[in-house]
Parts: structure tokens; C-alpha cells; sequence
């Protein structure tokens, strides 16, 4: 039916796990519910699967494998551009299921659609350039080619910050390869998942290539075991924390899986004194508080040197006070929606308690919000220093806390000094520092006077315990491809 129009939000919320292209129920037909962290409220209950339904899908999954892998390039690439096509027709609706399961204001739930779909349209483009070798033979009766192929199944497990483009970010590359697809989204954000489902069935992707498991918490390790050491799995792709990240890689190495995790960070946000302030401001804001500080890439640390310390947050405070808007998604004033449990809120608390009994002033916020629920102030501390848990943790909320440093080596020093490496950024005008700087900043992505990032085209992903291989880009698709070599003889 979506082929053929555009949907209302409420007919996208499925209330079944999607396995080999049906609408199926646990086997032990357990569910478990889904609510809005805004209200509170319950969404609706979704299959609380298990291992046994993984196995089953897995093997749905590598059956389709097998006729996935033969269709052409091209073939493939017309689905994934069908299903880029439905998702932008029907971006609105899809917006409001992730707000009402995530949180997030419309605004940044219509933008995380469009970033989500813009994989769906650059992997059709990069399906078609997956291309291999020929190189010159050292012997003369031989001749060596290169052949890519597409892994086999592809297990994934995704988070609940992102609930639309983490999935489309990983299965849209999967699929451009030729894998096919097993995929246990967040607990806490399955609708979006599977809203993605219905819209791919419908631009024609084969039953079996996609499929969407979903259990509770309480069923995550079972089910991630299952796609880790299961043998019929070649790859485990997974986003989320750094600490459930090692859990996989060490459940894969059973079975040699390929491998690719994007997991934690600690984004150092270093401001020179070169620097335009005002645009290292709105930098902060785009990369501080999008997602309500929920995001891997979020600024951490905010390292300001300082002769322009002082300016900096001042002006920080002035710009959070006005632009900020704390309340429901759906509410169109909204800019910063509810954290997505008590327990996120719980850590920023304790974040600030901690800073604040080592010195930390507290300039805005610093406590739960009068709306109450899992609801947040926006939080502006000063004199953070680096003993403190907001700068050696991820705070994963919005938290923006500043520390002072005196010269460019002690700011590079303070921001490789963590086992994390995905984002950084930093401002200035100094061309020479800002070929030295990006350099030696041990992070997979480097924000030069920019505060976002992401897009499809360029890399994503993270060095040190950050994480293993990158998504988007010509590169997202490696993680998904077998190289063989085939040594042509007797020439
Ligand atoms: P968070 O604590 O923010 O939820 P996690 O990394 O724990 O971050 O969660 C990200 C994803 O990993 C979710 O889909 C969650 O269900 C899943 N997950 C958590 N623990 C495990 C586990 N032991 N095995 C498999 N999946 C897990």
C-alpha cells in the first residue's frame, strides 16, 4: 500500500517483529512494551523475541542469501533507490513514529529521516561501483584477478539514539553488497525499524534480505549471542556503547566474524584564541546539544584557551538561553526533548554532582527539569578540569562543560588523553594550526570550524576503543565484501 501513497503515522506502527518478508509474533508469543519518554505513556507492545526466533530468522536471512547474492548490481541498486524514494514520500509520518518512540523535536526527527534516507540513495549509487582488479602478473603464465563478494548474513544491533539511520546506515550498505539481513534494534526504538521494513517490502526488496528481530533488554545478550556465534553470520555490525561493544567482539571471535562496531566517545571541542568565537559558539550549540547531547559525536569536553575563555562562555550561556527550549517533540517551540530513560538522567546528575563537589560552577541548568519525567535543564558548567567524571566519561546528555587551557600542546594533550577517539573539533584561524592540530588529534573524524558532520559521503567512524571500521562513504560497504583473489594459471 505505501507504494502507492503516502501513510498515516499510526498505520506505520507495527505491532509484529518482520522475518523472511511476514508480520510475525515471538514464538513464544511474549511482548513487551514501548513508551513515549516524553509522556510516559505506553506506544504499543512488540514481539519480545529469542534466541530460538534469531536462529530462525538467521536462517530465513541465508536462505535469501542465496538468491540475493546472483541479482545484479543494478538490480539491487533500484530497490535501495525505490526504498529511499518511499521513505522521502512519506518522511513525515516516519518522523512522528520517531518522535513518539525517541524523543527528539520534529525538526531533528525530519532531518534524522532524510540523513537516514540519504544512505538508502548513496549506497544504490555505490552498489553499482563495487568494483574489483586486475593486477600485472610477476609470471608470465599467470594472471591474478580480484573478485568482491557480498560476506553472507549480516547480524546487527543498533541503539536508540538514532532509531532510522543507524539501521539504514549499516543495512542499506549491507544490501548494496549483496548481504542480507539480521537486525535487533534498541529496546527502547523498534517502530522506526520497523516502519523501514514495511516501506522496503514495498520497494520490492525480496523477503528474507531485511529482517527486523525485536526483543527486550531482558532478551538482548541471548539474541546478540545468537548473532555472533552463530555460523551461518559471517558479519556483526554494531553502534552503541563501548562497554556491550567488547561483550560482541569477544562473542564473535568464536566464529571469526567480521567485525564492526561503532561504539563510545569523548569529543574534545577545543576553541583557540585565533578562533571567530561567535562561530565556535554555534558550533558548541549544533554539536553540544543536538539530541539533547545524545549523540556519539557530541562535544564532551569543551576545551577553551584562555584569553578568550571568559568571552566564550559567556557568550555559550547567552546563545543556550535563548535558543534552547526544553518540552515534548511534537511540541513546535521545542528544541530539546526528554533524555530517553531515568537512567540517562540519573548520569548526567551524577556528572554534575561530581563536577560541582570538585570545583565546577554550575552557570545554567544543572538539575532535572520542573516538566519532571526524564527531562533535563540544559546545563552549562565552568571551571571543569579534567579530574572530573564529565570529562573522563561520556555524558551522553546536555551537559556542556568548559575547561580552561594555556597552550595549543596541553589542549592536543587533554584531548588524546582518553581511550576514545571519534569525534573532535576544534576552531581557529591559524592555518598552520589547523593543519598541525587536525593531524594530531587521535580521532577517526575532525571538525575544523564546523560543529556537524555526518553525512553519507564521508566516513564515519572512530579510532582507539571508539570503535572498528567506518560507515557511509566508498569505505561503508568493506565491512559487508569478501576479496578473493583468483590466480589464473597455465597461460
Ligand atoms: P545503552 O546503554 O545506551 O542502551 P547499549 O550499548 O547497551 O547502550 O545498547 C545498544 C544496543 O545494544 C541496544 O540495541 C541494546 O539492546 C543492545 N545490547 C545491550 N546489551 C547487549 C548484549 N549483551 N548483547 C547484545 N545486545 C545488547
Amino acid at each position: 500500500p505505501a507504494a502507492s501513497g503516502v501513510r498515516a503515522a499510526s498505520t506505520f506502527l507495527h505491532d509484529k517483529a518482520f522475518v523472511d518478508g511476514k508480520w510475525v509474533s515471538a514464538k513464544s508469543g511474549a511482548t513487551f512494551e514501548v513508551t513515549n519518554p516524553s509522556t510516559g505513556k505506553v506506544i504499543g507492545n512488540v514481539p519480545d523475541m529469542t534466541a530460538t526466533d534469531t536462529e530462525a530468522a538467521v536462517k530465513c536471512a541465508h536462505k535469501a542469501f542465496q538468491s540475493w547474492k546472483k541479482r545484479t548490481a543494478k538490480e539491487r541498486s533500484i530497490i535501495l533507490r525505490k526504498w529511499y524514494d518511499l521513505v522521502l514520500q512519506n518522511k513525515d509520518e516516519l518522523a512522528k513514529v520517531l518522535t513518539a518512540e525517541q524523543g527528539k523535536p520534529t525538526n531533528e526527527a525530519l532531518a534524522e529521516v532524510a540523513y537516514g534516507a540519504g544512505f538508502m540513495e548513496w549506497f544504490a549509487e555505490e552498489a553499482k561501483r563495487i568494483y574489483g582488479d586486475i593486477v600485472p602478473s610477476p609470471t608470465s603464465s599467470k594472471r591474478i584477478l580480484i573478485l568482491k563478494q557480498p560476506a553472507g548474513v549480516a547480524g546487527m544491533i543498533t541503539p536508540w539514539n538514532f532509531p532510522n539511520a543507524m539501521i539504514t546506515r549499516k543495512a542499506c550498505a549491507a544490501i548494496a553488497a549483496g548481504c542480507s539481513v539480521v537486525l535487533k534494534p534498541a529496546e527502547e526504538t523498534p517502530y522506526s525499524a520497523l516502519a523501514l521494513c514495511e516501506l522496503a517490502e514495498a520497494a520490492g526488496l525480496p523477503a528474507g534480505v531485511l529482517n527486523v528481530v525485536t526483543c527486550s533488554r531482558d532478551n538482548a545478550p541471548s539474541v546478540g549471542k545468537v548473532l555472533c556465534k552463530d555460523p551461518l553470520v559471517s558479519a556483526i555490525s554494531f553502534t552503541g556503547s563501548t562497554v556491550t561493544g567488547k561483550i560482541l567482539l569477544e562473542q564473535s571471535a568464536s566464529t571469526v566474524k567480521k567485525a564492526s562496531m561503532e561504539l563510545g566517545g569523548n569529543a574534545p571541542f577545543i576553541v583557540f584564541e585565533t578562533a571567530d568565537i561567535d562561530a565556535a559558539v554555534q558550533g558548541a550549540m549544533a554539536c553540544k546539544f543536538r539530541c539533547s547531547g545524545q549523540t556519539c559525536v557530541s562535544a564532551n569536553r569543551m576545551l577553551i584557551q584562555d584569553s578568550v575563555y571568559d568571552v566564550f562562555v559567556d557568550k555559550l550561556a547567552a546563545v543556550m538561553k535563548k535558543e534552547l527550549t526544553v518540552g515534548d517533540g511534537f511540541d513546535k517551540n521545542t528544541t530539546q526533548g526528554p533524555l530517553i530513560n531515568s537512567k540517562a538522567v540519573e548520569k548526567v546528575e551524577s556528572h554534575v554532582e561530581d563536577a560541582v563537589a570538585k570545583g565546577a560552577q554550575v552557570l545554567l541548568g544543572g538539575k532535572r527539569h520542573s516538566l519532571g519525567g526524564s527531562f533535563f535543564e540544559p546545563t552549562l558548567l565552568r571551571d571543569v578540569t579534567v579530574n572530573m567524571r564529565c570529562s573522563q566519561e561520556e555524558t551522553f546528555g546536555p551537559l556542556a562543560s568548559v575547561i580552561r587551557f594555556k597552550t595549543e600542546e596541553e589542549a592536543v594533550a587533554i584531548a588524546n588523553d582518553t581511550s576514545y577517539g571519534l569525534a573532535g573539533y576544534f576552531f581557529s584561524k591559524d592555518l598552520n594550526q589547523i593543519w598541525r592540530v587536525a593531524e594530531l588529534l587521535e580521532t577517526g573524524i575532525v571538525g575544523v570550524n564546523e560543529g556537524l558532520l555526518s553525512t553519507p559521503e564521508a566516513p564515519f567512524g572512530g579510532f582507539k576503543q571508539s570503535g572498528l571500521g567506518r560507515e557511509g562513504s566508498k569505505y561503508g560497504m568493506e565491512d559487508f565484501i569478501e576479496i578473493k583473489y583468483v590466480c589464473m594459471g597455465g597461460i
